[in-house]
């Protein structure tokens, strides 16, 4: 039973938020590492780090130190002036691929895809003229809830309630080779793809499935998009979920992760497509602060370090064999295990809400993707005693159900 104070927030909560997320009956007070607490002082261990945003995890002594400095000698001034930290930080970004000359920075994910569709059309009319505006995407994408973001997003439900979204966007197969020579001709502005899928349940790209893309768009002058706000900064073991692939975008959005869990989004791009772009173009008033951007910058040098990447992709193979392990004891119930790096799916026969809603009760947080798919996104600290722990809880929901 939620204690007094559990059922006040929660009431109230209920009464005025606008409801569009169900939430489960616990309120989270504060973090430490890789471990939540609630109000009633339950610990749980945290297998989804605000979704792929906390990856340095809860309490981390270094971002509290930089938001109270930051936030005593300036917060927000708009992009109508020079600061300091927006620029170290779009300089970190740049560096860290040979794809990218330039960054717009935005408040979240979705901004910084809407950023990118409104650049490729740009791109598009300024040097083929009008009529190639259709953007390509996959099923099984997610790139957010505005207009834009929501049209290029397969799932039906989240768009058929608010049609007319942006209109020309087709959606292609994701991993079929085929389904590409149909989809992108010469009236494609843009091709978006996630090297991983997030919510679309964890797909992994194959290196002939990108590789025929960015030929297919080399020969239809398209650009290539990757949205790398799930799977970018460190999460597959590498800085850029792209980087095994060997295959340059033109532009990749980021967001989730890059300021440890205050809300920010990036456009990388090319000089290519950033000569396109003019001074009022496009804007935003909070996008680029110096509070966010002096967090992100501490987040980003820390990720991107190699001992850092080493780190993730020791923890990944553990967390592959525990996960091979469970599957081995567990045939019936899990049908597939899907993802890579700190970002796995287990497609299981069951319901996944129902593994989620179990997790609350043993102490175990982990997210779904669709019906079917139980989504796990740790913190990048996550240690080998950590993956014990949540295999030991999953193990228990399992065998319980
Ligand atoms: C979360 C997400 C978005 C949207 O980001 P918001 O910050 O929620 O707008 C876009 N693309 C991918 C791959 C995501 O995971």
């Amino acid at each position: 039973m939620p204690s007094d104070a559990a059922n006040e927030a929660i009431q109230q909560e209920s009464a005025y938020i606008l409801q569009t997320y169900p939430r489960p009956d616990f309120v989270l007070e504060r973090g430490e590492g890789v471990y939540l607490y609630d109000v009633e002082g339950r610990r749980y261990l945290d297998f989804v780090a605000g979704i792929a945003v906390n990856v340095v995890g809860y309490g981390d002594a270094e971002i509290s130190r930089i938001i109270t400095e930051q936030a005593s000698r300036l917060i927000h001034v708009s992009n109508l002036y020079h600061t300091v930290p927006a620029g170290k930080l779009a300089r970190l970004l740049v560096e860290s691929s040979p794809a990218f000359d330039r960054v717009f920075f935005s408040n979240s994910g979705a901004e910084a895809i809407e950023g990118a569709l409104k650049f490729a059309r740009k791109f598009a009319r300024q040097h083929y003229g009008e009529g190639k505006t259709t953007i390509v995407a996959f099923d099984g994408s997610f790139h957010g809830r505005t207009m834009g973001a929501v049209a290029i997003t397969a799932r039906e439900k989240y768009r058929q309630p608010f049609m007319p979204v942006m209109p020309d966007v087709r959606f292609a197969t994701f991993n079929d080779v085929d389904s590409l020579e149909t989809a992108i001709t010469d009236d494609v502005c843009a091709v978006i793809v996630e090297p991983v899928q997030g919510e679309g349940g964890l797909r992994v790209a194959d290196h002939a499935f990108l590789r025929r893309i960015r030929e297919l768009c080399d020969q239809h002058h398209a650009l290539l998009i990757f949205d790398e706000i799930q799977c970018g900064m460190g999460r597959t073991g590498t800085l850029w979920a792209h980087e095994p692939y060997q295959v340059q975008p033109d532009m990749m959005t980021v967001a989730k992760p890059l300021a440890g869990g205050l809300p920010i989004g990036a456009i990388l791009l090319s000089q290519r497509v950033a000569d396109v772009i003019q001074p009022g173009d496009h804007g935003t008033t909070f996008g680029g602060g110096p509070l966010v951007t002096s967090v992100a910058q501490a987040v980003f040098q820390r990720i991107s370090q190699p001992q850092f990447l080493e780190h993730v992709r020791e923890v990944s193979s553990y967390l592959d064999e525990a996960l091979h392990d469970l599957i081995a004891e567990q045939p019936e119930q899990i049908l597939e295990l899907r993802g890579r790096g700190l970002m796995r799916g287990l497609r299981i026969t069951g319901a996944a809400g129902a593994v989620r809603a179990a997790g609350h009760t043993v102490g175990l947080l982990v997210a779904t993707a669709g019906e079917d798919v139980v989504r796990l996104l740790p913190p990048l600290i996550v240690t080998s005693a950590h993956i014990d722990e949540a295999m030991e809880k999953l193990r228990q929901i399992l065998t319980s159900e």
